[in-house]
């Protein structure tokens, strides 16, 4: 890479974090209430790992599974298996999560 290339690249890189730096405080925190907004009303909810993930039968599978983290499951198990279930929530709505040996 010459060094005219490289200096426009360093160049266009500032640009672009002075630019970010320069975003009002206000916009920036409207904008993660946005965000936040959205995921809890969109997305699954795990309050045991204060994390968000994809409000799906896969997501729920994923991350209940016990690889990444061990769940601490609700107090009460299931009636029909005696399996572990687990609480999660949408919309800040507690949901249950259980993959029942009997079904
Ligand atoms: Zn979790
Ligand atoms: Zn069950």
């Amino acid at each position: 890479m010459n060094n005219i290339q490289k200096s426009t690249e360093d160049f266009l890189k500032k640009e672009a974090y002075s630019e970010f730096d320069a975003a009002h405080p206000r916009f920036i925190k409207q904008n993660e209430e946005d965000v936040l907004k959205f995921q809890t009303e969109n997305h699954y909810y795990c309050k045991q790992c204060k994390f968000f993930f994809a409000p799906t039968v896969l997501g729920l599978k994923t991350h209940f599974k016990g690889d990444v983290v061990k769940h601490a499951p609700y107090e009460k198990n299931c009636v029909y298996c005696e399996g572990s279930v687990y609480e999660y929530y949408l919309n800040n709505v507690r949901q249950y999560y259980h993959n029942c040996q009997n079904s």
